[in-house]
């Protein structure tokens, strides 16, 4: 997968190269550029923002130096492009998966009070929002979506990590899980799960599963569930 970050803050992405994300864009498990916005600004101080019509507090991204970064990264309009924004719609976790399907992704990153609308309309093909509150930059949510989405890319978790069996994939939150030692401060490891039969190991996980989504998560046993 190709993907395509259009920010004012590239530094910021030196954040998402830690660990497996790291381990992935060394092996070219997934390539990531980065774009700077201010570098296609037209203005000869390289300015990117202005102040709203019709007024209101603070400034917005103008749509020329946006414009012209999206058509550098992505001339033939092969990425899905996504606009970071409070407005969108939520990221899950079936979302991440239907991301994880693109071959070319390209987000955009806002800052200040926001994007002026025309060049959303012009270039986006949609929002994403990670929740519902309001942040500095999309630059956050966007390694938020980068870091979820790779996890689902061939080669970038070891086997023995896995997406199956954990928090929303099948709809349910993950069981409880214990390592050694078998006892801690008093507390022992559920004789179950070192008794070694794995019918009964999975029937208490699943029971667990259910048990934990309905106290902490009603709302995902009401959704439709794979
Ligand atoms: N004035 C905007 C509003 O009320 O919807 C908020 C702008 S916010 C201060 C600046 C930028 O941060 C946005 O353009 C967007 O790219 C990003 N952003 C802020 N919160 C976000 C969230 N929850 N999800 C995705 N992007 C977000």
């Amino acid at each position: 997968m190709k993907i395509k970050v259009l920010t004012l803050f590239p530094e910021a992405y030196d954040g998402l190269k830690v660990g497996i994300l790291d381990r992935a864009l060394k092996a070219d498990k997934f390539s990531l550029e980065l774009y700077q916005i201010r570098d296609y600004s037209k203005d000869k101080h390289h300015k990117v923002d202005d102040a709203p019509f019709g007024g209101g507090a603070g400034m917005l991204m103008t749509p020329q130096p946006i414009y012209d970064a999206v058509m550098a990264a992505d001339p033939d309009h092969a990425c899905r492009r996504i606009y970071l924004s409070p407005k969108g719609r939520t990221l899950t976790q079936s979302g991440v998966v239907s991301l994880a399907e693109e071959e070319n992704l390209l987000f955009l990153c806002g800052s200040y009070e926001g994007v002026d609308q025309r060049v959303l309309d012009l270039t986006m093909d949609e929002e994403l929002s990670i929740g519902d509150y309001v942040l500095t930059s999309g630059d956050l949510p966007c390694m938020v979506a980068i870091n979820a989405i790779s996890r689902y890319l061939d080669g970038v978790l070891g086997s023995e990590e896995s997406t199956s069996e954990e928090s929303f994939s099948e709809g349910l939150l993950e069981y409880p899980q214990y390592t050694r030692p078998q006892e801690f401060m008093g507390l022992r490891v559920p004789e179950v799960l070192v008794g070694g039969n794995h019918a009964e190991v999975a029937a208490w996980r699943h029971a667990r599963q259910l048990e934990l989504t309905e106290k902490l998560r009603p709302d995902l046993l009401k959704k439709d569930r794979k």
